[in-house]
């Protein structure tokens, strides 16, 4: 069957899964989406036998279906390779009574590695196919994890560049470090004196800024964007909750055919989204719980059928979550409308006049599918700290906003079903708010020392990637003011 994609605001668009990997995002402003879902059996007695890769093609062939078979294979085998520290790529692992699908094996130790070391091939694949014959210029705006996973994924590949701009005083100094310590002479990394939302909005103008983009052609460039919101990153993502149901197969923790729930620690909803799409394409999941921060206007969407950005920002614990508009939800508004691009449109317009949408009466039925909950900061050390006194297993903050999302699931609704935990990060990232957690006399303002008392809490070595940087030698020290960016691009790129 062959798969095409259209707009969420405007059901007229159909271009093909290359195209929309190329394109990002749609003309007029929509979010690319499968026009049908495949129709595929998905025979779990198989796929427990299979790789991750094995698992990743059957997946990605019925989604991406312009791209050839040896396409495919080029770009799995190229992005899930030694890269990740395992060759399980994305292990279940059983810890005490929970199950956690751990996404945090690749170079920059966070689940964006799984869709970012796949992206770049898709991408200059796609190129190929449309004989697109510019160089890829990837710009991103980045609050932490996004930037150096898609730096990370891009360095060395021919035919592209990825210049990342960063809040001087926004991240996270491991997050600092591991950009500004990125190898690849295609990459670039500036930091400026503007906050995050300045630095995506001045991205944003320049993919809009029509002489920059002419001036950019005629050098034979083009713009493209890394960005969650690209079906090159949500399609890879789908791969790994059917194998990890595959994986629960193998191990004798559930029969075929059992359901399953997952609970998603939640920012931008490209991760639980994916969930979903495994869920409609026939994978046995019964809920969907999404798990947010102190952040919590997705709790508030799940409960009421009312979205409301109006709210103070609180910067938590666990930073990757810390968001207040998720760009993906605008794919399963479009779902809930049944599939109406213009009841999409009316939503998102008043997304962005009143910074408020509300479901009608028949959408709020359709969103049974999820379950939300969130949890304070306080509630995320009880959690790092309950799951380690059980079973010695030591999680980030991230993934503990998701075990008390789950606890609270089955307490609330004594659902008896098994829950798998999606592992976001590895504890290793977050090393503070971790020893914070579970044993707060081994706190220390070195961060090595820190690292070195958390590898001992965990019994665990420390991840090469975290290793890595303590050696290596920082290669970017660009910094600016927020108005230079594209003038620095300009000097970047050599255009004139
Ligand atoms: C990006 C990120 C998330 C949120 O994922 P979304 O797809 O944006 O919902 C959660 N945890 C970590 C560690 C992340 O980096």
């Amino acid at each position: 069957m062959n798969i095409m994609y259209t707009s969420t605001r405007d059901k007229n668009k159909k271009v093909t899964a290359s195209q929309a990997i190329l394109q990002g995002l749609s003309d007029e402003g929509g979010l690319f989406i499968p026009e049908t879902l495949p129709e595929l059996t998905l025979d779990f007695k198989e796929l427990a036998t299979m790789t991750y890769q094995e698992v990743a093609y059957t997946i990605l062939k019925e989604f991406l279906t312009d791209f050839s078979e040896e396409e495919l294979r080029h770009c799995i085998y190229s992005a899930y390779d030694d890269k990740f520290a395992t060759k399980k790529i994305a292990p279940l692992a059983k810890q005490g009574d929970r199950y956690f699908l751990e996404l945090f094996h690749g170079q920059t130790l966070a689940f964006k590695d799984m869709a970012l070391s796949i992206l770049p091939y898709l991408l200059t694949t796609a190129a190929a196919k449309n004989q697109m014959d510019k160089e890829i210029v990837i710009l991103t705006a980045t609050s932490g994890d996004t930037g150096k996973a898609a730096m990370a994924g891009f360095a060395d590949v021919p035919g592209t560049k990825i210049i990342v701009f960063y809040p001087k005083n926004g991240v996270s100094s491991f997050q600092e470090k591991q950009m500004l310590t990125q190898k690849g002479d295609n990459t670039y990394v500036v930091s400026i004196d503007g906050n995050f939302d300045d630095a995506q909005r001045t991205v944003k103008e320049m993919f809009n800024h029509l002489s920059l983009k002419n001036r950019l052609a005629s050098q034979g460039m083009v713009f493209s964007s890394a960005n969650s919101i690209n079906v090159g990153r949500l399609v890879p993502q789908i791969v790994y909750y059917v194998y990890a149901y595959a994986q629960l197969v193998a191990a004798k923790e559930i029969a075929i055919g059992e359901e399953i729930n997952f609970s998603v620690p939640t920012g931008n909803f490209g991760n639980i989204l994916a969930a979903y799409y495994a869920k409609e394409i026939g994978v046995p999941i019964s809920r969907l719980i999404c798990a947010s921060n102190k952040n919590n206007v997705l709790t508030d969407f799940f409960k009421k059928g009312f979205y409301d950005k109006n709210r103070p920002f609180f910067v938590t614990n666990s930073p990757s979550m810390d968001i207040l508009i998720s760009s993906n939800l605008e794919r399963l508004v479009y779902y809930l409308t049944g599939d109406s691009s213009q009841d999409t449109v009316k939503l998102m317009t008043d997304l962005e006049e009143k910074g408020t949408y509300e479901l009608s009466a028949d959408m709020k039925q359709k969103l049974a599918d999820f379950y939300s909950d969130y949890a304070e900061e306080e509630e995320v050390s009880a959690a790092i700290k309950q799951v380690y006194e059980a079973s010695g297993y030591v999680i980030d903050p991230h993934t503990a906003v998701a075990v008390k999302a789950a606890d609270t699931y089955h307490e609330a609704t004594a659902d008896t079903l098994k829950t798998v935990i999606v592992s976001t990060a590895s504890p290793f990232k977050f090393p503070e708010a971790v020893v914070h957690a579970i044993a707060p006399d081994k706190l220390t303002n070195v961060e090595d020392d820190l690292v070195d008392n958390l590898a001992e809490l965990a019994h665990s070595d420390i991840p090469e990637p975290v290793l890595d940087i303590r050696q290596a030698p920082v290669r970017h020290q660009t910094s600016i003011k927020t108005k230079e960016m594209q003038q620095t691009v300009e000097n970047i790129l050599n255009i004139r």
